[in-house]
């Protein structure tokens, strides 16, 4: 069983990095902005509530995320582990986690501040297609342009160094209660990318030798 959680800051990389957890590990990689998206769409009860709630421009309520969750944990794919990816996000989300389902590992992605700042700031974005490049470690192959479709490339207002800043700001003293939840139950494991240079391979060894670890704590526990 592997249940694992990922934390980091918005643009840490823990996109790539879970979606190469689902490579290693065979298990879904679980996005709750993905599950709200899905629900909408198929215009389940659930799916009707949390779209009263973002027409509004309202924050969907965490009972309501919670209860998605929940469901979405007993379907059969999730029955050898998960990975859990901007969930939870406050200390009463890891609660109400840990009441539906006991996590083995919580990976946190530990990105200095400057380096977020550098990596976010030379991001850029297709006005058309919505890809992703970096001016310094992801070049389009012309400047400015999409590689996909010709597309006009542009810095997004939210990638503005002064931001990004407030961003991570508002991230660290939000979460700083989650991580010193997941501390406190040694559940915590810090992976450090101080580097904007460091391939994403480098950080994935990382991850990889802390599930093995677990895994082999919670064989011995058993
Ligand atoms: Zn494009």
């Amino acid at each position: 069983m592997k249940k694992i959680i990922l934390l980091g800051p918005p643009g840490a990389g823990k996109g790539t990095q879970a979606s190469r957890l689902v490579a290693l590990l065979g298990v879904p990689h679980i996005s709750t902005g993905d599950m709200v998206r899905e629900a909408i769409n198929a215009h389940t009860d659930l799916g009707e509530a949390i779209k009263k709630y973002s027409d509004k421009g309202l924050l969907v309520p965490d009972e309501i995320i919670i209860t998605l969750l929940a469901k979405r944990l007993k379907e059969p794919d999730c029955k050898k582990g998960f990975i859990l990816d901007g969930f939870p996000r406050t200390l009463e989300q890891a609660e109400a986690l840990d009441r539906i389902s006991k996590i083995d590992v919580a990976i946190n992605l530990k990105v200095p501040d400057e380096v977020m700042i550098q990596r976010l700031s030379n991001r850029l974005t297709c006005k058309k297609c919505g890809g992703i490049y970096n001016r310094l470690t992801l070049k389009p192959k012309k400047d400015n342009l999409c590689d996909e479709c010709d597309g006009e490339l542009h810095q997004r207002e939210d990638d503005k160094p002064e931001v990004v800043q407030e961003r991570l700001n508002v991230y660290r003293k939000k979460t700083k209660p989650l991580i010193e939840y997941y501390k406190r139950r040694s559940l915590l494991k810090d992976v450090h990318c101080n580097n904007l240079m460091t391939p994403p391979e480098e950080t994935f060894e990382k991850i990889r030798s802390i599930v093995d670890n677990a895994a082999k704590k919670k064989a011995r526990v058993r």
